[in-house]
């Protein structure tokens, strides 16, 4: 085998919660992890020129070592001795900087592909223990699916999977640092969580309504008043029929879930016609 290509889905948080800050700065977490339809695609071929390559249809985006591409393919490359050259094509679809693990899964699914192309056999487990070193919520894009994620994202429990239903994406043009959400975070006694085990219940029950009702993510009160478009966006969908809104990770993309296709659509036409730009997109969910 000299090429191979794989698909890297995209992830939202049906559920975020930050329990407390810890002293090395970390913050400890509590999400509901799912990934959906919405793909970057890698292409990875052996070349007789030593070295990586990477290039992709994105020019702001580095294709040195500071794209985590890149970074996982070296550490493999790294470990493992191998002299033989790699050109790698990413193809992004996933919006960049939006809270849906672009990066983790680009080098999550990067790590697949060279355990398969150079025959490293290395089990899932030792995949998520190099991936982890890169990224806290690299060894999730490695299982993928339904899960729960504790820790600083690096505890990982399976979850059975979410109930069906149609995922309306939309993510405004403008960007949102994480860093500067989780710095801004308030975590006193008045602190409201999300409650994570009733979503998790109703999850194990396949209970959509009752999933839709409970879903929160607690970054919300920090990225929403700074971000006004976001609270407009889930008004939007719960108006044309989602079932729940929500923003995933640290913003801004904004989902809503439906049971029902044309409620979605007409949801995104009615995303399309806000004062400001923004990438819409319907899917489902993966796995
Ligand atoms: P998360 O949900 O994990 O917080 P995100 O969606 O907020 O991720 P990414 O799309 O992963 O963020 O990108 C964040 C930054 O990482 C970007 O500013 C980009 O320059 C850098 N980056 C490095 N590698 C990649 C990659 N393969 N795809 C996208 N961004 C990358």
């Amino acid at each position: 085998m000299d090429s191979i290509w794989i698909n890297a889905p995209a992830k939202i948080n049906l559920g975020l919660d930050v329990i407390r800050r810890r002293e090395d700065g970390y913050h400890e977490v509590k999400m509901i992890m799912q990934s959906i339809r919405l793909f970057d695609r890698l292409t990875l071929a052996k070349s007789k020129t030593p070295g990586i390559r990477l290039s992709t249809n994105l020019n702001f985006l580095p294709v040195n070592e500071d794209n985590l591409v890149y970074k996982s393919a070296k550490l493999l490359m790294d470990e493992f001795g191998i002299t033989d050259g790699l050109d790698i094509q990413l193809d992004k679809r996933i919006p960049v900087a939006a809270g849906m693990a672009g990066g983790s899964t680009d080098a999550a699914s990067c790590m697949i592909a060279m355990n398969r192309l150079f025959n490293l056999q290395l089990s899932t487990k030792q995949l998520m223990e190099r991936g982890v070193t890169l990224g806290a919520d690299i060894p999730y894009c490695i299982t993928k699916g339904t899960a729960l994620s504790e820790g600083i994202g690096e505890i990982l429990s399976p979850l059975p999977k979410a109930p069906d239903c149609y995922v309306l994406i939309a993510k405004p043009a403008f960007h949102v640092s994480t860093k500067f959400v989780y710095a801004e975070l308030a975590l006193n006694e008045s602190t409201v969580h999300p409650d994570i085990d009733s979503m998790i219940r109703c999850i194990r029950k396949k209970d959509l309504h009752g999933l839709c009702s409970v879903m929160a993510n607690i970054l919300e009160t920090v990225t929403i008043p700074k971000h006004p478009e976001i609270a407009q966006l889930k008004e939007s969908m719960l108006e044309y029929g989602a079932l729940g809104s929500l923003m995933s990770g640290s913003g801004p993309t904004v989902f809503g879930i439906f049971d029902d296709v044309k409620k979605a659509r007409a949801a995104k036409e009615k995303c399309r016609q806000l004062p400001f730009r923004c990438f819409v997109y319907i899917t489902d969910l993966y796995r």
